[in-house]
């Protein structure tokens, strides 16, 4: 499904991924964690098209190669970016914020189809299509950053620490329908400081430190790891 390899990225003479390589399967579930300034955001800037990686990348989506396209033709062929912060239009209904995410022409004719599959991962928005999503809690504006996303009907929905600013709780109930989505075929790749309850939901994890890989396994592998418990899970 998704293919990385060799992805370098540079700011000026900082270096702010080294030589990244990574793989998500179909409906899987992946996290990259890494601590402040391990170089997340850069990551996700690089496959949504938003920074130019170093000569020699390779970014596959389901066979396209993504790591010359602009952002929204990278968009169109299938990987739907959720941004740190949500960035909900907030004065606008949900159900104003859900249809702009259907904009393409292709996800324009199944918009209804498509807002259903949001409403199959989170009944909660039906309820509230009329309210404005700026009086939301920052949960729900969560699942209406993820729920926009969706109504481009993605191959790959990246997320951007979907947990920052939200409380422990809150983390477990957006967490739960992430495995919804990728049951529906969707894969997941979300980058996170929160390892403990990502993990929980992951199929697999990457660790991120510095801008490189240094270590990489099945989540519930590196939920018992002793170097990530000590590095990321504070024990
Ligand atoms: P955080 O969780 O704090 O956002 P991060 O893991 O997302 O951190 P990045 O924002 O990707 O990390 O930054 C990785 C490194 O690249 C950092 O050293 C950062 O200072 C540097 N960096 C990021 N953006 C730029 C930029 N536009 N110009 C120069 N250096 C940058």
């Amino acid at each position: 499904m998704l293919e990385v390899s060799n992805l370098s990225v540079s700011y000026g003479r900082h270096l702010a991924l080294s030589d990244v390589a990574l793989s998500v399967g179909q409906g899987e579930i992946v996290v990259v964690l890494g601590a402040n300034g391990a170089g997340k955001s850069t990551f996700i800037k690089a496959l949504a098209g938003l920074v130019t990686p170093a000569p020699g990348a390779r970014i596959l989506l389901g066979g396209q190669s993504l790591e010359r396209l602009p952002a929204h033709q990278i968009v169109e062929a299938g990987l739907a970016l959720v941004p740190e912060g949500r960035h909900l239009f907030s004065t606008l209904t949900v159900a104003e914020n859900l249809s702009l995410g259907a904009f393409l022409p292709r996800t324009r004719a199944q918009a209804s189809d498509s807002l259903e599959r949001v409403f199959a991962v989170f009944p909660k928005l039906r309820q509230r299509l009329s309210q404005i999503a700026g009086t939301m809690s920052g949960g729900e504006q969560q699942m209406v950053a993820i729920g926009r996303a969706m109504m481009t009907d993605p191959q790959l929905l990246l997320l951007d620490e979907p947990s920052l600013g939200l409380s422990p709780l809150l983390t477990t109930e957006l967490f739960r329908a992430l495995p919804n989505i990728a049951a529906t075929g969707t894969s997941v790749l979300m980058v996170e400081q929160n390892s403990h309850q990502s993990l929980s939901i992951s199929d697999r994890g990457y660790l991120l430190e510095d801008g490189r890989i240094t270590g990489e396994g099945a989540a519930s592998d590196l939920l018992q790891s002793e170097a990530v418990q000590k590095a990321y899970l504070g024990m």
